[in-house]
């Protein structure tokens, strides 16, 4: 008996992909409520760019779970912009996810692991915490765009990520588009734009960006590292680990 021409359905992730790989990111996120109702979170960094998924977000499901990372490095403008941002737009359930004390004293007691280890002061502030969060939903969407280089230039639509599948309703999407979208529905920048950071994260590891660079030119400058880890593949069900890889 012969099998090879056997047609099987693709799992879900890869077949939404193939479905919505052209689609406007607000196709994507109406089928990402629709598939996951309850189930599904949106994860910001109220950063530069941030507004745009996070207005087109309210327009479909403004009682949607925003998981925030407050790492305790953040400039003072970004917890500003959170607050009146969330506000504006009518987002009802954002949730500020901070690292807990104990995990803290364990690895970063006087909060200079960055300067010596980048990834585990990541992995304290920004992956175990998420990883918690995340624990109660089966997908979550995220802001980024294949624009921003590096990794992400391969960046599908809806991807597999450990258990859980992961939207990324912008990664069609360049700069004129968010900057066309923004205009258009009069969204307030990120303050620290206008000082020359197309890209913004935690105070000790963002710099402004030079002219011609790409947009996460100034995130970790001068080192290697380009992702704070929140997304690197993991192994289905993998456990989270304070102070070391995972
Ligand atoms: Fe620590 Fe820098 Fe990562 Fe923020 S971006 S968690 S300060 S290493």
């Amino acid at each position: 008996m012969a099998f090879d021409n056997l047609e099987r359905p693709l799992p879900l992730a890869p077949r939404l992909d193939a479905e919505l790989r052209r689609a406007h990111p607000s196709t994507i996120l109406a089928a990402a409520v629709e598939t996951f109702g309850d189930s599904l979170a949106l994860v910001s960094s109220f950063g530069a760019e941030s507004a745009v998924l996070l207005h087109l977000v309210a327009q479909i499901k403004p009682d949607i779970p925003v998981l925030f990372l407050d790492t305790g490095m953040l400039f003072g403008q970004t917890l500003d912009y959170r607050k009146s941002l969330a506000r504006r737009l009518g987002l009802t359930d954002v949730r500020d996810l901070r690292p807990h004390y104990a995990d803290l004293a364990a690895v970063d007691p006087d909060a200079k692991l960055h300067q010596t280890d980048t990834d585990a002061c990541c992995n304290v502030r920004k992956v175990v915490p998420l990883d918690r969060a995340l624990a109660e939903f089966d997908a979550w969407i995220t802001g980024r765009k294949r624009f921003h280089g590096g990794d992400r230039l391969s960046l599908p639509v809806v991807e597999q990520a450990g258990r859980q599948v992961k939207f990324n309703p912008l990664a069609n999407w360049g700069k004129a588009e968010l900057e066309a979208y923004a205009a258009e529905h009069e969204l307030p920048a990120h303050p620290l734009v206008a000082q020359g950071f197309p890209s913004i994260g935690c105070w000790p590891c963002t710099q402004p960006a030079e002219e011609g660079e790409d947009a996460r030119a100034g995130r970790w400058k001068g080192l290697d590292k380009t992702e704070c880890g929140i997304h690197l593949a993991r192994a289905p069900g993998a456990a989270t680990n304070v102070g070391g890889d995972i």
